[in-house]
């Protein structure tokens, strides 16, 4: 076989198109020639490719079906020139040729064609489904960041809850706390405990068991200096269950606080104490 012979047939040997026959002489031809091995190295290696591409391609039939439709149509045109007639020669008879040779390198020459319009699709295939998949993991990197601001908003709530809850706590437990119990004068059970934290000038109280102030009534905690002074620490009102938190903040020198009162007095509070107080605590 002649190196011409092989070229035309080494697409169809890759693709194992050709008769037994066909197969040994063009191998016999490629043992001695490199540039048909090398071609048809590269042949194998594109079929390889073509075959393992093919399977991974789920793609919108519609598209599919019209690349298909347009692939058809070149291949048409491909086949069609392949198989056109050569020119004819001056004299016609004058080199004479077997008719199953020129059969033959027809059906090579369509093969060939059919290859080549298959690797295209299996490229334009490939290159499909790449930019499906290029499109899928862009949503899915979207959705992914959407996800985590969510998360960081969340993280970043509860950080801030977190540091009050901290804070509340080293008002009521810090070294520089002095608590002051208060308890009922009556025979009432109320009872409240004031947290001050003389470092931070925060006063943080806690009462229990104090009954719901009556209509336009309301509590009011007092602090009460050596020197008589009223400081009002804000009106509040208990829970069902007659508890209550206050958290004032008020700077006062270390030793200047006598005393601690709750005292009922009317809607909104009073600019001075008006009523016997409910609660009272004295400062040691
Ligand atoms: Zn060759």
């Amino acid at each position: 076989m002649t190196h011409p012979e092989a070229q035309e047939l080494l697409a169809a040997l890759s693709l194992d198109a050709t008769s037994s026959e066909e197969r040994a002489a063009i191998l016999a031809h490629v043992a001695e020639c490199d540039a048909c091995a090398r071609e048809l190295g590269e042949l194998r290696d594109a079929a390889h490719a073509m075959a393992q591409l093919a399977p991974a391609v789920p793609m919108d039939p519609a598209r599919q079906a019209r690349v298909r439709a347009h692939l058809l149509a070149r291949a048409a045109e491909r086949a069609e020139s392949a198989v056109a007639p050569a020119p004819k020669p001056a004299k016609p008879v004058a080199i004479p040729m077997p008719p199953h040779r020129l059969t033959r390198f027809s059906t090579a020459r369509l093969v060939a064609a059919a290859a080549i319009v298959l690797i295209g699709v299996a490229l334009a295939v490939y290159a499909v489904s790449a930019g499906q998949r290029a499109n899928a993991m862009q949503r899915d990197t979207q959705r992914l960041l959407v996800a985590q601001r969510g998360l960081e908003r969340e993280i970043a709530a509860r950080d801030s809850a977190l540091a009050d809850r901290q804070a509340l706590l080293d008002a009521m437990t810090g070294a520089a706390v002095q608590v002051i119990e208060a308890g009922a004068p009556s025979a009432r059970q109320p009872s409240g405990k004031m947290f001050w934290d003389q470092m931070s000038g925060q006063w943080t109280f806690v009462a229990h068991n104090l009954p719901r102030a009556a209509p336009n009534r309301t509590y009011q905690l007092w602090l009460i200096t050596r020197a008589q002074r009223k400081i009002s620490a804000g009106v509040f009102a208990t829970s069902a269950s007659g508890d209550a938190l206050v958290i004032a903040h008020y700077p006062l020198a270390k030793d200047s606080l006598a005393a601690i009162a709750v005292i009922d007095e009317p809607s909104g509070g009073s600019p001075e104490p008006t009523t016997t107080p409910v609660l009272v605590g004295a400062s040691r």
